[in-house]
């Protein structure tokens, strides 16, 4: 039956799927942490639904309200109609809002994945400004569709002007650190201040604080905030991204926050669904330019997102699992960085909060730039796999698949962050052989 299921699948979907090629588990029962099998086998997931399942798998919390909008009888279906659902999602989301937007935010609900947030933030800002160009970071990731796709690393550069976006270890500017942050910031200004650059002033510029499918790149709060300044001196909306980083992930309720930044617009998305589809934009009302139909479609408004989303963030808030996130995510990357001194194939270890990664390098070839070494994705698959037949669901990113990345739930315990870390350190160690 499990051989059954998994060939089956293979034969049928596309081999565009990432996930079922790498993790060759046919999930059937799943709680917290851990999922289970149709083998039998138990697993403990730390790639949490990419990033979705704040609460880990099926929380307590999350079933009841589910359940409670299934027994009212409510339609869970109801295209842009207010629905008291609806109402208390939106009050709860706009209780978390940093700074000023919380008392100036309109929200648009889009969806239902991240990527359609992403679209909507691009047709908003183009809309709000007259203007057509968008600021956007090397290594950035924000979806699979068209403009979602110019906005992220590598692919077209029609309209979208590439940034840098600072790095330590991969610094663009080879020096690393504060310093290379204030390239990076100084390289932005330059550009937009230039007129033989060609860059006019863009509708918007699209950022995450901390760079997740790039491979768990945090930005350093001063480079957010010289970001702000940057746009807000140019009237450039700042859209800022937080569909993996939001919801308590980073240590902040969102990654912004670290640096105080407010921006002009959020897209919103994962974890806010409580593990159900859900995306929305929100932004300073001011931004509100859209005629009446000018953002429309069918899946918006998912009672039982919206309804699992609001027992999400209110449980994140009571309970104050950003702060864990931050306090238990400091002492797990305390723990890997004396990995990283044990294994020269630990290049860096980096993260905030439980948005971890650990970057996999050859320490025996001479890197690029003859300081890093270059990256090592065949080490890091093998340490997947060795983290797969140890019980281990971890996921890859980063540019080249070579950073093992762990999201692991914010519910997450001592003792489970000993067990991840333990199954971690023997699956690297096996590698490495
Ligand atoms: N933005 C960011 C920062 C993301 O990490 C992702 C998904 N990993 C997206 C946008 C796209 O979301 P979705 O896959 O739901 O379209």
């Amino acid at each position: 039956e499990y051989e059954g299921i998994l060939r089956r699948q293979s034969q049928r979907e596309s081999a565009a799927r990432t996930y079922a090629r790498s993790l060759p588990i046919v999930p059937v029962r799943a709680r917290g942490l851990t999922i289970e099998g149709a083998d039998g086998r138990r697993y403990l997931d730390c790639l949490s639904g990419a990033g979705t399942l704040a609460l880990g798998h099926n929380h307590p919390v999350v079933l009841e309200a589910i359940r409670k909008v299934l027994d009212s009888g409510a339609p869970l279906h109801v295209l842009d109609l207010a629905t008291p659902v609806k109402d208390a999602f939106t009050s709860e989301l706009f209780a978390t809002l940093p700074g000023t937007l919380a008392d100036d935010a309109r929200i648009q609900f889009c969806g239902p994945a991240g990527t359609d947030a992403v679209e909507a933030a691009l047709k908003l800002v183009r809309t709000a400004t007259g203007r057509s160009g968008l600021l956007a970071f090397t290594g950035a990731y924000h979806g699979m569709t068209a403009g979602a796709l110019d906005a992220s690393g590598g692919a077209s550069e029609v309209r979208v002007t590439r940034l840098p976006y600072p790095q330590r270890y991969r610094c663009p500017f080879g020096v690393g650190g504060e310093r290379g942050a204030e390239l990076a910031a100084r390289w932005t200004e330059n550009l937009l201040d230039d007129p033989k650059s060609g860059v006019t002033t863009p509708a918007g510029m699209i950022v995450e604080a901390v760079q997740g499918e790039g491979g768990v790149i945090p930005a350093p709060d001063d480079w957010m905030r010289r970001m702000r300044r940057i746009t807000a001196d140019r009237s450039i909306p700042l859209v800022v991204d937080e569909v993996q980083t939001g919801v308590g992930r980073t240590g902040a309720f969102w990654a912004v926050e670290h640096s105080g930044v407010v921006p002009d617009v959020m897209v919103l998305s994962k974890a806010i669904g409580g593990s159900l589809p859900l995306a929305v934009i929100v932004y300073r009302s001011e931004l509100d330019a859209w005629e009446p139909g000018a953002h429309a479609g069918t899946f918006r408004g998912n009672q039982l997102a919206m309804a699992a989303g609001t027992a999400t963030l209110a449980y994140v808030r009571e309970n104050k699992l950003a702060e864990r996130a931050g306090i238990l995510g400091a002492r797990m990357l305390g723990r890997l960085q004396g990995l990283a001194s044990a294994h020269p194939c630990v290049g860096e270890v980096r993260g905030r909060g439980l948005m971890i990664g650990v970057e996999l390098v050859d320490p025996d070839a001479a890197g690029p730039d003859d300081s890093v070494p270059p990256p090592a994705p065949t080490l890091a698959l093998a340490v997947q796999q060795e983290c797969l037949a140890r019980g281990l669901i971890v996921e890859l990113g980063g540019r080249h698949s070579a950073v093992v990345r762990l999201l692991p739930p914010l519910t997450l315990t001592d003792e489970q962050a000993t067990a991840v870390l333990d199954r971690f350190a023997d699956a690297l160690a096996a590698a490495e052989r």
